[in-house]
């Protein structure tokens, strides 16, 4: 079992593997270290047969504040670990390194979480931001707590949307446009009556909750699951889910290049000048 250090892995005798973010100083904001740590706990979660459900939680006021934007070495970090997509160019120019960062730890973790061939659930409470959003959408269940609510903020970065570009399949295509126009916050309300949000139960309730949801489904027949899991998936993905995804990740680099070109710095100057001062201040 690998020492995780910004993730709590553990399994019960039950089928049921818990990943919990652990680093609530930080609001669980994700550098490169702890996403390979959810990737290892859902790798071995994957491959152990006993395991039939994998419940993802958080410590701490918020679930997560999405991606770590104050990382000291985004590309060095991940040179410590051993890529699963195999895309590489870290050592390139241009453009090249923060795509192969991107395309390996970003939509590549995600869409590889979205297929883990057994039923996946997350537990959001507080503030899911913008990176955060990327250990939802790939999961097949979702429990929120009354507080919980979602945004994307990254147009008000100058970028297109998250990485992982499933809002139009969460929320539909009208609120998705609002979410990411306004950078407006979603509440746990909104988001369950759009579908993307199984349940909304107080936050005292919330681990109960999702942990006897989870109970229920590690009593179904594992190779059941998994080819009902591949089966409704199909449907989005024949419907062009991974397509769609591939054009928005296309475009979302589009403008990381646009604003390298302009000032040196992939997101827009207007929000890095903001973002320094509000770390100074
Ligand atoms: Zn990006």
């Amino acid at each position: 079992m690998p020492d995780f250090k910004q993730i709590i892995f553990s399994t019960q005798p039950n089928g049921i593997a818990r990943i919990i973010l652990n680093r609530p100083e930080a609001r669980n904001a994700q550098d490169a270290n702890m996403l390979y740590e959810i990737n290892d706990a859902m790798d071995i979660a994957a491959n152990d047969d006993q395991i039939k459900v994998i419940v993802v939680s958080a410590n701490g006021p918020h679930f997560s504040a999405g991606h770590d934007l104050a990382e000291a070495d985004p590309i060095g970090s991940l040179k410590e670990h051993k890529s699963v997509t195999s895309f590489g160019g870290l050592d390139g120019e241009g453009i090249e390194p923060m795509f192969g960062r991107e395309q390996e730890i970003y939509y590549g973790f995600c869409e590889r979480w979205r297929n883990i061939p057994k039923p996946t659930m997350v537990a959001v409470h507080g503030k899911v931001i913008a990176g955060g959003l990327m250990l939802v959408w790939p999961f097949d269940i979702v429990i929120a707590s009354e507080d919980t609510t979602f945004q994307d903020n990254t147009v008000a970065m100058g970028i297109c949307g998250a990485e992982f570009f499933n809002h139009p399949y969460e929320l539909g295509v009208r609120k998705a446009k609002e979410m990411l126009f306004t950078s407006d916050f979603v509440s746990a309300e909104d988001a369950h009556r759009l579908g993307a949000v199984n349940h909304v139960v107080p936050r005292d309730e919330l681990e109960d909750f999702t942990l006897n949801m989870a109970a229920k489904i590690a009593e179904k027949r594992l190779f059941s699951l998994k080819l009902t899991k591949m089966a409704v998936n199909a449907a989005q993905d024949n419907a062009g889910r991974n397509a769609t995804n591939q054009q928005a990740f296309a475009l979302h680099h589009l403008l990381h290049t646009n604003f390298a070109l302009i000032s040196g710095a992939p997101l827009a100057p207007e929000f890095i000048e903001n973002f320094a001062k509000k770390k100074s201040g």
